[in-house]
């Protein structure tokens, strides 16, 4: 037998309506912020992802699903969506529409990881890219969509955490007093955060080794290195949330994982689901579109991992929509009934009544178990009698009332 590759998972049958459930509010969430959706292909050229999410990140030097395709080109399977993204956006010329462009997507998304709780090699994220507007009320909007999405799910709990790293001039003192900081402790540091400390210190804080952690946990803060402008937009940003009553607490450990972040830095973080409790991460790239080959465009965004939202909402009992099963079921009583009950099935469908009826040519018992274990919400038998009177007895099977009617009424019953 052929096992499912690990870290990876199927979605059943059985299952499926929650994410459909999912994606309905996330859809409906975006089209109410006047959010449109962008498709991105699964992969691009691995260039993409060295420039656009940086050759100092885990997820560039350890977790990138990339290969050589026939024709010898390097292709990567995106490890995030927010590069594509932007690469779409110059290559469309999106530049040139009325701007901000507020987008949305739902992508799959690879990365090369341990797998383990809410730690897939392939999950799935909803993820939101504002371009064209540098104002702090930017990335408020961005933030209020992720609040707005956990409202609607009835889930009060990710809690929004915020900081400041700074743009690349606040970022030159503060990689130098971070420098000064670390010293000689470099040295005992694991080898992505040595090289780290020449090409971008500031992901030496992203580190998950103990080891470096433990040097790091003392280490200066950004929000003590940020210039005039900088300090503005992440106190205006902050006065914005209070007004609109989205809450949140300043945390300067936060610095995210990906090279291109600039100025705000943002996570929602739940302690349902353990360790990888952060279902959100996102911030501004003003420094994106141009390291990828655009002209400079401030850009704002998000994604958030639906594995760990649904594993969040599965934990605290939350609705997560109704299971897809048809409405009625016909029961052929006999052979000689099967055409006439599958004909009467489909012209339900025709109607817009979602409907079913037996393809196997079981025995009526059997076709009653298999409708009470499907739980069909009504079920009509079709014999010789129904077929002769046009008459058919449909019973309700929550409390087992039967109501009559003809063929043609059926739909209307129903409704
Ligand atoms: P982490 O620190 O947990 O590795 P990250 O910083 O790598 O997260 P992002 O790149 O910001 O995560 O991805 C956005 C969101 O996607 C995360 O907040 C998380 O909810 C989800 N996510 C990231 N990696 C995985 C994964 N391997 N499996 C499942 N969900 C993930
Ligand atoms: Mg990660």
């Amino acid at each position: 037998m052929i096992n499912i590759p690990k870290g990876t998972k199927d979605v059943l049958p059985e299952d499926a309506y929650k994410w459909h459930y999912l994606e309905s509010v996330v859809r409906r969430t975006a089209a109410d912020f006047g959010i449109r959706e962008i498709r991105t292909p699964t992969f691009e050229h691995t260039e993409l992802f060295l420039r656009g999410v940086g050759d100092t990140t885990d997820i560039v030097n350890k977790e990138m699903y990339t290969f050589l395709d026939k024709g010898n080109r390097s292709v990567t399977l995106k490890p995030e969506g927010t590069a594509g993204v932007a690469r779409a956006y110059i290559e469309n010329g999106l530049q040139e529409n009325p701007q901000p462009l507020k987008m949305y997507y739902i992508t799959p998304v690879f990365r090369y990881e341990r797998p383990q709780a809410g730690r897939l090699r392939e999950h799935h994220q909803f993820g939101i890219e504002l371009y064209g507007s540098a104002s702090p009320y930017a990335d408020a909007e961005v933030m209020l969509v992720a609040k707005t999405l956990f409202d609607r799910l009835g889930l009060t709990e990710p809690v929004l955490n915020i900081n400041s790293i700074g743009c690349p001039e606040c970022r030159k003192n503060y990689n130098a007093a971070l420098k000064a900081y670390l010293g000689d402790n470099i040295a005992s540091m694991c080898p992505s955060c040595r090289e780290r400390f020449d090409k971008n210190p500031l992901r030496i804080l992203d580190c998950k080794e103990p080891g470096c952690r433990a040097i790091t946990a003392g280490a200066p803060k950004t929000l003590d290195y940020l210039c005039d402008d900088c300090r503005e937009h992440f106190e205006t940003l902050q006065s914005i949330l209070s007004e609109v009553g989205v809450p949140f607490a300043v945390n300067p450990n936060i610095v995210r994982g990906l090279d291109y972040y600039t100025g705000t830095v943002f996570e929602f973080i739940s302690s349902a689901i353990g360790a990888q409790g952060t279902v959100c991460g996102g911030g501004r790239y003003n420094n994106l579109v141009s390291e990828v080959g655009g002209k400079p465009t401030p850009a704002v965004g998000f994604g958030m991992g639906l594995e760990r939202l649904l594993m969040i909402l599965e934990n605290l009992n939350l609705y997560l929509g109704e299971p897809e099963v048809p409405l009625i079921y016909f029961a052929p009583a006999s052979k000689e009934d099967a055409v006439f009950a599958f004909k009467q099935t489909n012209i339900l469908r025709t109607q817009g009544i979602s409907a079913d009826t037996d393809l196997t040519g079981r025995s009526l018992k059997a076709q009653m178990k298999y409708a009470d274990k499907r739980g069909y919400k009504y079920v009509a038998v079709i014999g010789s009698e129904e077929r002769g009177s046009g008459n058919v007895k449909i019973k309700r099977m929550a409390d087992g009332a039967v109501t009559e009617c003809g063929f043609g009424k059926i739909a209307e019953v129903l409704r």
